[in-house]
């Protein structure tokens, strides 16, 4: 196992209106730090969270480390981050996005940088979607498009219901991911974070654990306690598919 710090980026969409933080914005933190916990111990050194966003309306999340909005969006407007269109928007380039987004928020050489943003990505060929990408061993994105359900024509009444569901998806989305960053193998346990292939969210919703064919120690925790805990304090607000 690797023993590394990461950093999250949770990238908003350059045409994101300012002034309004998203829905998902609480709860994809409340993610992030659950999978934090889950994995201090086990080769996490450390993380930050990093929003590359064009504003964020309260002083709890002002106190979130955060680079100036101003510097960058010159740089995200650029057309070569984008991969062209499909049906739902634009798709992005991560193979050029991601080098950037180390450059912009300067990440030490070993760190390992994570992405999570609304933004599509480009899936491998013959895929329809994909659900994230590790570029390589200290670049990964994770795309949380597809993990709505507003994506596919499938939103319930309850949108805070719709909320959690991506909720949950990004945490199994971020542990898989940030458990192969770490060097973790992968496996053929359904129920693991660390399964692959994943080429579709039925798989996905499948995935609860850090299973024990890892060897890793301490078993007993290597599972979330509540799928939807917390998602009741999240805020009124657009239901964007930036965050
Ligand atoms: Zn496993």
């Amino acid at each position: 196992m690797n023993s590394r710090s990461f950093v999250f980026v949770l990238l908003q969409r350059v045409d994101a209106a300012p002034g309004g933080e998203s829905v998902f914005t609480r709860p994809l933190l409340d993610a992030l730090r659950d999978v934090g916990e889950l994995f201090q111990k086990r080769g996490m050194q450390k993380y930050d969270t990093v929003f590359l966003a064009p504003s964020l309306p309260t002083d709890d999340l002002r106190r979130q480390k955060r680079i100036d909005w101003g510097r960058v969006e010159q740089e995200l407007r650029k057309d070569e981050w984008w991969g062209g269109p499909n049906r739902r928007g634009f798709r992005v380039n991560q193979e050029r996005l991601l080098p950037k987004i180390r450059t912009l928020i300067g990440a030490k050489a070993d760190e390992c940088v994570v992405t999570v943003s609304g933004a599509l990505i480009t899936p491998p060929i013959g895929w329809s979607y994909a659900l994230w990408d590790r570029v390589d061993e200290l670049n990964a994105i994770v795309s949380l498009g597809p993990m709505n359900p507003r994506y596919w024509g499938l939103e319930s009444e309850d949108r805070m219901s719709d909320v959690r569901v991506v909720k949950q998806r990004a945490r199994a989305a971020l542990s898989a991911v940030v458990g192969r960053q770490l060097g973790l193998e992968a496996c053929s346990n359904v129920r693991c974070f660390l399964f692959e292939p994943v080429m579709d969210l039925v798989q996905l919703d499948r995935m609860r654990e850090l299973g024990k064919e890892h060897g890793l120690s301490m078993p007993d925790d290597a599972h979330y306690e509540s799928l939807d805990s917390d998602v009741s304090a999240a805020p009124d607000g657009d239901v964007g598919e930036e965050l």
